[in-house]
């Protein structure tokens, strides 16, 4: 085995890693433009108000509120579909975007 062949496995390799981590971080920027580019889900829109989707627990009167369980938001739901943000797209609501701080009587909570 020469120098040569060590250089060549070795750029081989690098490049059989840099493949799939290059498609995995344009796959993400692509998941994040797309997520941006979802309209936020309109407590008026008449499923979220059959839900009863609030926009923020923490600015309603949740006292009131049928099946509300102190803590709960959109952000500890099971339905949640990303990580982070102050507006994530929801099971419950395809296509649209819901508050982290909101809720609505789908909430179930999330395991962890
Ligand atoms: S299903 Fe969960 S994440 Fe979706 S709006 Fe209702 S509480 Fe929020």
């Amino acid at each position: 085995m020469t120098d040569k062949t060590l250089t060549r496995r070795g750029f081989i390799g690098a490049t059989a890693v840099a493949i799939p981590v290059t498609a995995i971080l344009a796959s993400r920027t692509a998941a994040a433009q797309a997520q941006k580019a979802l309209p936020h889900l309109d407590p008026a829109d008449p499923v979220a108000k059959a839900l009863n989707y609030h926009l923020d627990v923490t600015k309603s009167d949740m006292s009131k509120v049928s099946g509300f369980k102190a803590g709960s938001d959109c952000a500890n739901c099971i339905q949640i579909q990303a990580a982070s943000g102050a507006f994530r797209p929801c099971g419950a609501f395809p296509g649209k975007l819901v508050a982290e701080k909101g809720w609505c009587s789908a909430w179930a909570k999330k395991p962890g």
